[in-house]
């Protein structure tokens, strides 16, 4: 009796090998959701994307230039570099606000020069070796236009100097936005 119990043991065991195989191919069938997460939104900035062509269109020669092929314009040449008045400079491609008057310094550079940011998320720092050696260049972080570079010869409280070439900005002066 026992060695029936054994056999039917035996038999019940190899009948159910071949399950494993079974299971196998009915893996196939599953379906895999991959989820497709490859947009990332950095903070509350939504990105302005345009063509080169179109850029081309609404920028000057010279904010083209500049914003779009990392130019430089000659120093003292620039519309705000000397400028004192109270307001916010904006991005003059896609108008995000970028600095204040207030934190603007006389750097004798003849560019205009802020030792920070109005946000710091609305500028994007990279390394560039332009010149043979390691700078950090800034961009704006909505539309990824050039502005300048930052140097740590700044001063107070940050240390910071942020070179930006005026053709890269606009400026929207307080007072006209009492009238
Ligand atoms: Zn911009």
């Amino acid at each position: 009796m026992k060695l029936i119990i054994i056999i039917l043991v035996a038999i019940t065991t190899w009948s159910c090998s071949p399950k494993p195989i079974s299971c196998k191919a009915d893996a196939k069938y599953a379906v895999t959701e991959v989820s497709d997460s490859t947009t990332v939104e950095n903070s509350d900035i939504s990105k302005v994307v345009k063509t080169e062509k179109e850029w081309k269109q609404e920028l000057n020669e010279m904010e083209y230039y500049v914003l779009r092929e990392k130019g430089t314009e000659r120093s003292f040449t620039g519309k705000y570099w000397d400028s004192k008045e109270d307001g916010i400079y904006t991005c003059r491609a896609c108008a995000l606000p970028l600095f204040s008057s207030e934190t603007k310094f006389k750097s004798g550079t003849g560019w205009p020069s802020y030792y920070e940011p109005v946000k710091q998320e609305n500028i994007t720092e990279d390394t560039d070796y332009d010149l043979g050696y390691p700078r950090t260049e800034i961009t704006c972080t909505r539309c990824g236009g050039h502005l300048g570079h930052v140097f740590k010869d700044g001063p107070e409280p940050t240390g910071l100097r942020y070179c930006i070439n005026s053709v890269s900005l606009s400026f929207e002066s307080d007072q006209e936005k009492k009238k």
